[in-house]
Parts: structure tokens; C-alpha cells; sequence
């Protein structure tokens, strides 16, 4: 398969992607963060997130920097990418329209801050994250280079690991027996399973 082909998906991806989050940033940006937890490590993993999330598949897709990288495209894992990454961004969306002014980049909590225990959030404690993995991993199969393909899905299994634990204390210490009794109503991230 041309390689074309999946550099015009990754950047219609890419693009999809920035425009979900786009309108929330803005709406969330203008509450104020009334407590935080971001430590400098999660600084440092949130910049290398976002550096395998767009930096790099776009100098993938327009530079010939990383091509030495590059290998043959085939047609099973690039269909199987595509499915995982359109699953993610669906997830991806409804996450953001059910956390509504809830959300932000890091741990913060914001004014007014509510705990959301329905629609996506139901099941799963972690749906966003359930939606990064599924993207993540959807680009590690349909990006065909070793670099620019895995890069997003290991800076955001570090990310995850060291997140996931501060998020639901923070929760915990903000929402006390709501957050205890909806912990024992849902999993992390895959439903019925963790
Ligand atoms: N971990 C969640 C949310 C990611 S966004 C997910 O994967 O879907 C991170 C912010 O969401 C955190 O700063 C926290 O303040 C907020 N948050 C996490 N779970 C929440 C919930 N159930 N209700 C409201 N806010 C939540």
C-alpha cells in the first residue's frame, strides 16, 4: 500500500482530533483551577505526549526526517489502526461532552467542579484515557514507521501509569464517599474487567 495513504489518514485524524478538544479548551480555560496536583514529571510527559500525538507525525507526513524509519504499509493492521483510532475519537468526543467544564489538560479541579458518573463515565472512571489508548494504539498499527508509529502510545503508557493513581486520590480527597461508592460501581478503564 502507498504510504500516502496513511499520512493523509493520520493528518485528517490528527485534525479530528484538535477540533473535539479545541472548543472545550476554551469553554474550560475561563473556570478557574481551584486545586492542582501537576508535578514537573507530569509537565515533562504531557509535552512528550503531545509531541507523539502531533509534532512528529507531522514532520512524518511533511519532512523526510524520520523516513529512515519508514516501513512497508500493509493492508490488515493499517484497516485495524483506522477502526481502533475512529473508536477512540468517538469515545474521545463523548468523554469531553460528559466531563463537560469538568475537564482540563492536568489534575486540577476546577470551581464548581462536579463528579460525573454517567453517560460514558458510567462503566469506566477513565473513559478520556480509554479513547487515548484506543487512539494510541490505532496509530501504532497504521502509522508504517517505528518512530513516529509507536511514539504516542509509549509517552502516554508513562503518562497513564503515573497519573492514574494522584487522579483518583485527588477525586477521592475533593468528592469523599461519592467518589468511594462510584469506585465500587466502575472499573478504570475497561468495563466489567479493571
Ligand atoms: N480521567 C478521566 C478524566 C480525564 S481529564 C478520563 O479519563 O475520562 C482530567 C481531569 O478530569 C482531572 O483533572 C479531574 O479533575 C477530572 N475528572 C476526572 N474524573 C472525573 C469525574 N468522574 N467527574 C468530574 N471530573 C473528573
Amino acid at each position: 500500500m502507498n504510504v500516502w495513504i496513511a499520512k493523509i489518514t493520520l493528518l485528517v485524524g490528527i485534525v479530528a482530533m484538535i477540533a473535539i478538544r479545541a472548543p472545550h479548551g476554551r469553554k474550560c480555560g475561563k473556570i478557574k483551577v481551584v486545586a492542582s496536583k501537576r508535578g514537573r514529571l507530569e509537565t515533562v510527559l504531557l509535552t512528550l505526549a503531545w509531541f507523539g500525538t502531533v509534532v512528529l507525525p507531522v514532520l512524518w507526513i511533511a519532512t523526510p526526517l524520520v523516513s529512515f524509519a519508514d516501513y512497508r504499509l500493509h493492508p490488515a493492521p493499517f484497516c485495524l489502526g483506522i477502526v481502533l483510532y475512529a473508536l477512540g475519537l468517538w469515545l474521545f468526543y463523548r468523554s469531553l461532552a460528559d466531563l463537560s467544564t469538568n475537564w482540563s489538560v492536568s489534575l486540577d479541579i476546577r470551581e464548581n467542579h462536579t463528579l460525573i458518573t454517567s453517560g460514558v463515565y458510567r462503566r469506566i472512571r477513565h473513559p478520556m484515557y480509554a479513547a487515548i489508548f484506543l487512539m494510541a494504539a490505532g496509530q501504532a498499527l497504521f502509522v508504517p514507521n517505528w518512530i513516529a508509529g509507536p511514539l504516542y502510545l509509549c509517552a502516554f503508557v508513562l503518562l497513564f501509569a503515573l497519573r492514574v493513581g494522584p487522579e483518583e486520590r485527588m477525586m477521592l480527597e475533593r468528592f469523599g464517599s461519592g467518589y468511594e461508592s462510584y469506585m465500587q460501581t466502575s472499573k478504570r478503564l475497561i468495563p466489567g474487567v479493571w
